[in-house]
Protein backbone atom coordinates (compact mmCIF):
# COMPACT_ATOMS: atom_id res chain seq x y z
CA UNK A 1 0.00 0.00 0.00
CA UNK A 2 1.61 3.51 -0.85
CA UNK A 3 1.86 6.28 1.59
CA UNK A 4 -0.74 8.29 3.24
CA UNK A 5 0.48 11.68 3.57
CA UNK A 6 -1.91 14.36 6.00
CA UNK A 7 -1.30 17.72 5.51
CA UNK A 8 -3.12 20.17 7.74
CA UNK A 9 -2.75 23.91 6.46
CA UNK A 10 -4.45 26.62 8.51
CA UNK A 11 -5.27 29.62 7.27
CA UNK A 12 -4.87 33.29 8.54
CA UNK A 13 -7.19 34.20 11.40
CA UNK A 14 -6.43 30.94 13.79
CA UNK A 15 -10.06 29.90 13.56
CA UNK A 16 -9.58 28.62 9.88
CA UNK A 17 -9.07 24.67 9.49
CA UNK A 18 -7.86 23.46 7.00
CA UNK A 19 -8.66 19.76 6.26
CA UNK A 20 -6.49 17.67 4.20
CA UNK A 21 -5.76 14.68 3.04
CA UNK A 22 -3.05 12.89 0.44
CA UNK A 23 -4.57 10.04 -0.89
CA UNK A 24 -2.90 6.70 -1.76
CA UNK A 25 -0.87 8.24 -4.48
CA UNK A 26 -4.41 8.39 -5.87
CA UNK A 27 -5.35 12.31 -5.47
CA UNK A 28 -6.07 14.84 -2.58
CA UNK A 29 -8.96 16.40 -1.00
CA UNK A 30 -9.27 18.93 1.05
CA UNK A 31 -12.24 20.43 3.06
CA UNK A 32 -12.29 24.30 4.47
CA UNK A 33 -13.07 25.18 7.48
CA UNK A 34 -16.92 25.36 7.73
CA UNK A 35 -17.32 29.65 7.29
CA UNK A 36 -20.85 31.69 8.72
CA UNK A 37 -22.71 32.47 5.77
CA UNK A 38 -24.05 36.06 6.19
CA UNK A 39 -27.46 37.20 4.87
CA UNK A 40 -31.09 36.54 6.59
CA UNK A 41 -30.72 33.18 6.69
CA UNK A 42 -27.62 31.07 8.65
CA UNK A 43 -25.81 29.15 6.91
CA UNK A 44 -22.28 27.61 6.78
CA UNK A 45 -19.93 26.50 3.62
CA UNK A 46 -16.89 25.23 3.04
CA UNK A 47 -14.38 24.44 0.29
CA UNK A 48 -14.30 20.96 -0.85
CA UNK A 49 -11.40 20.45 -3.17
CA UNK A 50 -10.35 16.80 -4.91
CA UNK A 51 -7.07 16.75 -6.93
CA UNK A 52 -7.07 19.92 -8.49
CA UNK A 53 -11.16 20.60 -8.73
CA UNK A 54 -12.05 22.69 -5.70
CA UNK A 55 -15.91 23.19 -5.05
CA UNK A 56 -17.80 25.31 -2.10
CA UNK A 57 -20.46 23.38 -0.68
CA UNK A 58 -23.23 25.38 1.71
CA UNK A 59 -25.91 25.05 3.74
CA UNK A 60 -29.14 27.53 4.57
CA UNK A 61 -31.11 27.27 7.03
CA UNK A 62 -34.62 29.32 6.88
CA UNK A 63 -33.64 30.31 11.12
CA UNK A 64 -31.14 29.22 13.55
CA UNK A 65 -29.55 28.40 15.53
CA UNK A 66 -27.57 25.85 13.15
CA UNK A 67 -23.98 24.17 14.52
CA UNK A 68 -20.45 25.15 13.74
CA UNK A 69 -20.37 22.42 10.83
CA UNK A 70 -17.46 20.58 11.60
CA UNK A 71 -19.81 17.45 12.38
CA UNK A 72 -21.88 18.54 9.31
CA UNK A 73 -19.32 18.65 7.26
CA UNK A 74 -17.81 15.23 8.23
CA UNK A 75 -21.06 13.31 7.44
CA UNK A 76 -21.02 15.13 3.87
CA UNK A 77 -17.66 14.08 3.07
CA UNK A 78 -17.17 10.58 4.62
CA UNK A 79 -18.34 8.84 1.72
CA UNK A 80 -16.52 10.84 -0.79
CA UNK A 81 -13.39 10.01 1.17
CA UNK A 82 -14.44 6.27 1.40
CA UNK A 83 -15.03 5.76 -2.28
CA UNK A 84 -11.52 7.65 -3.09
CA UNK A 85 -9.35 5.50 -0.34
CA UNK A 86 -8.18 8.59 1.45
CA UNK A 87 -7.94 8.77 5.15
CA UNK A 88 -9.69 12.26 6.27
CA UNK A 89 -8.04 14.63 8.41
CA UNK A 90 -11.02 17.02 10.74
CA UNK A 91 -8.57 19.00 13.17
CA UNK A 92 -11.77 20.45 14.85
CA UNK A 93 -13.65 18.87 17.12
CA UNK A 94 -16.56 16.45 16.93
CA UNK A 95 -18.36 14.42 19.41
CA UNK A 96 -16.97 11.40 21.39
CA UNK A 97 -20.28 9.20 20.27
CA UNK A 98 -20.45 10.04 17.14
CA UNK A 99 -16.29 10.03 16.74
CA UNK A 100 -16.82 6.35 18.51
CA UNK A 101 -19.38 5.31 15.96
CA UNK A 102 -17.58 6.26 12.29
CA UNK A 103 -15.72 2.63 12.36
CA UNK A 104 -19.18 1.02 12.54
CA UNK A 105 -20.62 3.47 9.89
CA UNK A 106 -17.84 2.82 7.30
CA UNK A 107 -18.04 -1.15 7.98
CA UNK A 108 -22.08 -0.64 7.10
CA UNK A 109 -21.38 1.73 4.10
CA UNK A 110 -18.36 -0.55 2.57
CA UNK A 111 -20.28 -3.63 2.89
CA UNK A 112 -22.77 -2.71 0.66
CA UNK A 113 -20.24 -0.33 -1.86
CA UNK A 114 -17.70 -2.78 -2.15
CA UNK A 115 -15.58 -0.26 -4.12
CA UNK A 116 -15.07 1.55 -1.33
CA UNK A 117 -12.78 1.54 1.63
CA UNK A 118 -12.46 1.91 5.22
CA UNK A 119 -10.69 4.75 6.07
CA UNK A 120 -8.91 6.67 9.08
CA UNK A 121 -10.94 10.09 10.28
CA UNK A 122 -8.12 12.32 12.02
CA UNK A 123 -9.55 14.37 14.41
CA UNK A 124 -8.63 17.52 17.37
CA UNK A 125 -9.08 15.89 20.79
CA UNK A 126 -13.00 14.49 21.25
CA UNK A 127 -15.12 17.85 22.34
CA UNK A 128 -16.05 18.22 26.05
CA UNK A 129 -19.73 16.75 26.04
CA UNK A 130 -21.07 20.16 27.75
CA UNK A 131 -23.21 21.32 25.02
CA UNK A 132 -26.72 21.53 25.66
CA UNK A 133 -29.20 19.78 23.36
CA UNK A 134 -31.69 21.76 21.47
CA UNK A 135 -35.67 21.82 22.98
CA UNK A 136 -37.28 20.34 20.10
CA UNK A 137 -38.39 17.12 18.16
CA UNK A 138 -38.45 17.36 14.37
CA UNK A 139 -38.52 15.00 11.74
CA UNK A 140 -37.52 15.29 8.07
CA UNK A 141 -40.84 16.03 6.05
CA UNK A 142 -41.06 15.95 2.18
CA UNK A 143 -44.74 15.82 2.12
CA UNK A 144 -44.87 12.13 1.37
CA UNK A 145 -46.28 8.84 2.94
CA UNK A 146 -43.52 7.61 5.29
CA UNK A 147 -42.81 12.00 6.25
CA UNK A 148 -46.88 12.27 6.99
CA UNK A 149 -46.57 8.70 8.68
CA UNK A 150 -44.21 9.65 11.21
CA UNK A 151 -45.01 13.74 12.21
CA UNK A 152 -48.92 11.68 12.51
CA UNK A 153 -47.68 8.99 14.91
CA UNK A 154 -45.13 11.43 17.02
CA UNK A 155 -47.32 14.70 16.94
CA UNK A 156 -47.87 14.97 20.21
CA UNK A 157 -44.03 15.27 20.57
CA UNK A 158 -42.48 16.97 16.83
CA UNK A 159 -42.50 20.80 16.86
CA UNK A 160 -40.87 21.19 13.72
CA UNK A 161 -40.19 19.49 10.37
CA UNK A 162 -37.55 20.00 8.21
CA UNK A 163 -37.84 20.00 4.39
CA UNK A 164 -34.28 19.74 2.50
CA UNK A 165 -33.93 21.84 -0.59
CA UNK A 166 -31.60 19.73 -3.23
CA UNK A 167 -31.94 16.52 -2.19
CA UNK A 168 -35.42 15.23 -3.94
CA UNK A 169 -36.28 18.97 -5.02
CA UNK A 170 -33.60 19.96 -7.20
CA UNK A 171 -32.10 23.79 -6.52
CA UNK A 172 -32.80 24.73 -10.15
CA UNK A 173 -36.36 23.80 -10.14
CA UNK A 174 -37.27 27.22 -8.56
CA UNK A 175 -41.11 26.80 -9.46
CA UNK A 176 -41.54 23.10 -7.68
CA UNK A 177 -39.72 24.41 -4.82
CA UNK A 178 -41.96 27.35 -4.46
CA UNK A 179 -45.32 24.94 -4.95
CA UNK A 180 -43.95 22.16 -2.26
CA UNK A 181 -42.45 25.14 0.43
CA UNK A 182 -46.45 27.06 0.21
CA UNK A 183 -47.75 23.40 0.56
CA UNK A 184 -45.63 22.65 3.40
CA UNK A 185 -46.24 26.25 5.01
CA UNK A 186 -50.02 25.28 4.82
CA UNK A 187 -49.06 21.34 6.53
CA UNK A 188 -47.01 23.23 9.31
CA UNK A 189 -49.74 25.90 9.96
CA UNK A 190 -52.63 23.08 9.96
CA UNK A 191 -51.20 20.37 12.66
CA UNK A 192 -49.53 22.97 14.82
CA UNK A 193 -45.82 22.61 14.19
CA UNK A 194 -42.87 24.46 13.07
CA UNK A 195 -41.28 24.32 9.10
CA UNK A 196 -37.85 24.74 9.08
CA UNK A 197 -36.34 24.88 5.14
CA UNK A 198 -32.91 23.81 4.37
CA UNK A 199 -31.01 24.33 1.57
CA UNK A 200 -27.98 22.94 0.53
CA UNK A 201 -26.03 21.96 -2.97
CA UNK A 202 -24.21 19.13 -1.44
CA UNK A 203 -25.39 16.47 -4.12
CA UNK A 204 -23.25 18.66 -6.58
CA UNK A 205 -20.40 17.07 -4.70
CA UNK A 206 -21.80 13.90 -3.71
CA UNK A 207 -23.23 12.41 -7.05
CA UNK A 208 -19.37 12.61 -8.35
CA UNK A 209 -18.32 9.60 -5.50
CA UNK A 210 -21.29 7.84 -3.81
CA UNK A 211 -24.18 5.85 -5.26
CA UNK A 212 -27.18 8.78 -3.99
CA UNK A 213 -28.83 5.39 -2.25
CA UNK A 214 -26.25 4.36 -0.19
CA UNK A 215 -25.14 8.14 0.01
CA UNK A 216 -28.54 9.97 1.49
CA UNK A 217 -28.66 8.94 5.24
CA UNK A 218 -25.11 10.69 5.39
CA UNK A 219 -26.68 13.34 3.71
CA UNK A 220 -30.06 13.60 5.74
CA UNK A 221 -27.47 13.31 9.10
CA UNK A 222 -25.32 16.19 8.22
CA UNK A 223 -28.62 18.46 8.46
CA UNK A 224 -29.34 17.05 11.67
CA UNK A 225 -25.82 17.47 12.85
CA UNK A 226 -26.07 21.05 11.65
CA UNK A 227 -29.84 21.58 13.48
CA UNK A 228 -28.59 20.06 16.64
CA UNK A 229 -28.38 23.20 18.77
CA UNK A 230 -32.19 23.40 18.47
CA UNK A 231 -33.20 19.55 17.71
CA UNK A 232 -32.63 17.19 20.71
CA UNK A 233 -34.29 14.49 18.63
CA UNK A 234 -34.58 13.60 15.11
CA UNK A 235 -36.98 11.35 13.12
CA UNK A 236 -35.81 10.26 9.95
CA UNK A 237 -39.18 8.01 8.68
CA UNK A 238 -38.08 4.83 7.11
CA UNK A 239 -39.03 4.07 3.41
CA UNK A 240 -39.05 0.54 4.01
CA UNK A 241 -40.63 -2.57 6.50
CA UNK A 242 -38.97 -4.66 8.44
CA UNK A 243 -40.33 -6.69 5.80
CA UNK A 244 -38.66 -5.45 2.78
CA UNK A 245 -35.25 -3.76 4.54
CA UNK A 246 -32.29 -4.17 2.17
CA UNK A 247 -28.79 -2.10 2.32
CA UNK A 248 -30.15 1.44 1.85
CA UNK A 249 -28.56 4.77 3.05
CA UNK A 250 -31.08 5.56 5.60
CA UNK A 251 -31.36 2.52 7.53
CA UNK A 252 -31.45 1.51 11.25
CA UNK A 253 -28.45 0.39 11.59
CA UNK A 254 -26.98 3.31 10.43
CA UNK A 255 -28.96 6.31 11.12
CA UNK A 256 -28.37 6.12 14.88
CA UNK A 257 -24.54 6.13 14.45
CA UNK A 258 -24.81 9.59 13.51
CA UNK A 259 -26.38 10.46 16.90
CA UNK A 260 -24.04 12.66 19.78
CA UNK A 261 -24.59 13.53 23.25
CA UNK A 262 -26.38 16.26 22.09
CA UNK A 263 -28.90 15.18 19.14
CA UNK A 264 -30.51 11.37 19.00
CA UNK A 265 -31.12 10.32 15.35
CA UNK A 266 -34.33 7.73 14.79
CA UNK A 267 -34.46 5.67 11.87
CA UNK A 268 -38.59 5.49 12.42
CA UNK A 269 -41.64 3.61 10.54
CA UNK A 270 -40.55 0.10 10.26
CA UNK A 271 -43.12 -1.63 11.95
CA UNK A 272 -46.14 -0.79 8.60
CA UNK A 273 -45.66 -1.36 4.86
CA UNK A 274 -46.53 1.22 2.42
CA UNK A 275 -50.20 0.01 2.73
CA UNK A 276 -50.55 0.58 5.98
CA UNK A 277 -49.22 3.49 6.31
CA UNK A 278 -51.79 5.00 3.45
CA UNK A 279 -54.38 3.47 5.53
CA UNK A 280 -53.43 5.07 8.61
CA UNK A 281 -51.95 8.83 7.13
CA UNK A 282 -55.62 8.77 5.10
CA UNK A 283 -57.32 9.07 8.50
CA UNK A 284 -55.72 12.60 8.41
CA UNK A 285 -57.58 15.38 5.73
CA UNK A 286 -54.38 17.41 6.12
CA UNK A 287 -52.19 14.25 4.70
CA UNK A 288 -55.05 13.93 2.49
CA UNK A 289 -55.18 17.68 1.10
CA UNK A 290 -51.17 17.56 0.67
CA UNK A 291 -49.20 14.34 0.07
CA UNK A 292 -46.96 14.37 -2.68
CA UNK A 293 -44.89 11.67 -3.41
CA UNK A 294 -43.91 12.13 -7.25
CA UNK A 295 -40.42 13.10 -7.99
CA UNK A 296 -40.13 16.17 -9.82
CA UNK A 297 -37.79 15.30 -12.15
CA UNK A 298 -39.84 12.50 -13.44
CA UNK A 299 -43.06 14.85 -14.83
CA UNK A 300 -42.36 17.89 -17.77
CA UNK A 301 -44.10 20.86 -16.44
CA UNK A 302 -43.29 19.87 -12.60
CA UNK A 303 -46.84 18.39 -11.17
CA UNK A 304 -47.21 18.13 -7.57
CA UNK A 305 -48.14 14.38 -8.11
CA UNK A 306 -48.16 13.19 -12.15
CA UNK A 307 -50.23 10.09 -11.39
CA UNK A 308 -48.49 8.21 -13.89
CA UNK A 309 -45.06 7.86 -12.69
CA UNK A 310 -44.80 4.23 -10.44
CA UNK A 311 -44.58 6.24 -7.37
CA UNK A 312 -47.70 8.08 -7.96
CA UNK A 313 -49.71 4.55 -9.33
CA UNK A 314 -48.37 2.77 -6.69
CA UNK A 315 -49.51 5.29 -4.02
CA UNK A 316 -53.17 5.40 -6.11
CA UNK A 317 -52.85 1.82 -5.79
CA UNK A 318 -52.88 2.33 -2.05
CA UNK A 319 -55.46 4.89 -1.38
CA UNK A 320 -57.78 2.95 -3.63
CA UNK A 321 -57.75 -0.05 -1.31
CA UNK A 322 -57.99 2.03 1.62
CA UNK A 323 -60.77 3.76 0.02
CA UNK A 324 -59.13 6.93 0.19
CA UNK A 325 -58.45 8.18 -3.14
CA UNK A 326 -61.29 9.96 -4.38
CA UNK A 327 -60.89 12.20 -1.06
CA UNK A 328 -57.06 12.62 -1.67
CA UNK A 329 -56.81 16.00 -3.06
CA UNK A 330 -53.60 15.85 -4.74
CA UNK A 331 -54.45 12.74 -7.40
CA UNK A 332 -56.85 12.31 -9.65
CA UNK A 333 -59.88 10.48 -7.85
CA UNK A 334 -59.96 7.54 -10.37
CA UNK A 335 -56.96 5.03 -10.85
CA UNK A 336 -57.38 3.33 -14.66
CA UNK A 337 -56.41 -0.22 -14.14
CA UNK A 338 -54.86 -0.69 -17.30
CA UNK A 339 -52.50 2.00 -16.20
CA UNK A 340 -50.67 -0.34 -13.95
CA UNK A 341 -49.65 -2.42 -17.06
CA UNK A 342 -48.38 0.30 -18.39
CA UNK A 343 -45.78 0.90 -15.99
CA UNK A 344 -42.24 -0.26 -16.34
CA UNK A 345 -41.28 -3.91 -15.31
CA UNK A 346 -40.37 -4.17 -10.96
CA UNK A 347 -37.01 -4.56 -10.23
CA UNK A 348 -36.03 -6.81 -7.51
CA UNK A 349 -36.08 -4.61 -5.01
CA UNK A 350 -39.68 -3.11 -5.97
CA UNK A 351 -41.10 -6.77 -6.41
CA UNK A 352 -40.67 -6.88 -2.55
CA UNK A 353 -42.87 -3.56 -1.93
CA UNK A 354 -45.62 -4.63 -4.23
CA UNK A 355 -45.89 -8.10 -3.07
CA UNK A 356 -46.15 -6.47 0.36
CA UNK A 357 -48.99 -4.28 -0.74
CA UNK A 358 -50.50 -7.03 -2.75
CA UNK A 359 -50.84 -9.02 0.74
CA UNK A 360 -52.78 -6.19 1.76
CA UNK A 361 -54.82 -5.75 -0.93
CA UNK A 362 -55.92 -9.14 -1.01
CA UNK A 363 -56.39 -8.88 2.92
CA UNK A 364 -58.78 -6.47 2.24
CA UNK A 365 -60.44 -8.70 -0.02
CA UNK A 366 -62.82 -5.77 -1.23
CA UNK A 367 -61.28 -5.09 -4.80
CA UNK A 368 -60.34 -8.47 -6.85
CA UNK A 369 -59.68 -6.51 -9.76
CA UNK A 370 -56.96 -3.94 -8.27
CA UNK A 371 -55.20 -7.25 -6.59
CA UNK A 372 -55.39 -9.20 -10.54
CA UNK A 373 -54.11 -5.65 -11.64
CA UNK A 374 -51.08 -5.74 -9.41
CA UNK A 375 -50.97 -9.71 -10.39
CA UNK A 376 -50.36 -8.97 -14.01
CA UNK A 377 -47.62 -6.21 -13.30
CA UNK A 378 -45.58 -8.51 -10.96
CA UNK A 379 -45.83 -11.53 -13.14
CA UNK A 380 -44.50 -9.84 -15.75
CA UNK A 381 -41.09 -10.29 -13.87
CA UNK A 382 -41.74 -13.04 -11.92
CA UNK A 383 -38.64 -14.47 -10.76
CA UNK A 384 -39.80 -18.00 -10.09
CA UNK A 385 -41.31 -18.31 -13.42
CA UNK A 386 -45.10 -17.60 -13.60
CA UNK A 387 -44.97 -16.01 -16.61
CA UNK A 388 -44.84 -19.35 -18.20
CA UNK A 389 -48.18 -19.97 -16.70
CA UNK A 390 -50.79 -18.15 -18.38
CA UNK A 391 -52.31 -15.56 -16.21
CA UNK A 392 -56.20 -16.51 -16.37
CA UNK A 393 -54.99 -20.07 -15.18
CA UNK A 394 -52.50 -18.44 -12.51
CA UNK A 395 -55.15 -16.03 -10.88
CA UNK A 396 -57.34 -19.15 -10.60
CA UNK A 397 -55.44 -20.87 -8.65
CA UNK A 398 -54.44 -18.38 -6.29
CA UNK A 399 -58.24 -17.87 -5.89
CA UNK A 400 -58.53 -21.39 -5.13
CA UNK A 401 -55.59 -21.35 -2.96
CA UNK A 402 -56.90 -18.59 -1.01
CA UNK A 403 -60.11 -20.32 -0.50
CA UNK A 404 -58.79 -23.52 0.80
CA UNK A 405 -56.53 -21.08 3.24
CA UNK A 406 -59.66 -19.97 5.02
CA UNK A 407 -60.59 -24.18 5.86
CA UNK A 408 -56.96 -24.43 6.87
CA UNK A 409 -56.19 -23.89 10.65
CA UNK A 410 -54.13 -21.22 11.33
CA UNK A 411 -50.77 -23.19 12.66
CA UNK A 412 -50.27 -24.50 8.91
CA UNK A 413 -48.81 -22.58 6.16
CA UNK A 414 -50.96 -19.86 4.02
CA UNK A 415 -51.04 -20.77 0.47
CA UNK A 416 -50.19 -17.48 -0.59
CA UNK A 417 -47.69 -16.94 1.31
CA UNK A 418 -44.33 -15.99 -0.83
CA UNK A 419 -46.51 -13.71 -3.01
ZN1 LIG B 1 -45.58 10.85 -10.41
Amino acid sequence: MEDVSLTAVRRSGGDKIVLAVRARGRGFVSVSAPTRLEGKCPGVSARVRIDNESSEVYYRVSEGPIAAGTETFLAASLPAAMMLGVDLELPGSISPRLSNALPRIQTILRSWVPDSSEIQVHTGPPRAATRVPGHSVACFFSGGVDSFYTLLKHHSEIDRIVLVHGFDLRLEDAPMRAKVSKALRQVAKELGVHLIEVETNVRSLADRYFPWRFYHGAMLASVALLLAPQIRRFYVPASDSYATLVPWGSHPLLDPLWSTEQMELIHDGLEANRLEKIESIALSNIAMRYLRVCFPWTEEGGAYNCGRCEKCVTTMICLRSAGALGRCATFPPQLDLSSIARLPPLDELDQLDIREILRGVERNGRDPLLADAIHAWLARRDPRGITSIPMRVARKLRRIGRRLQKLIPPSRPRLDQGF
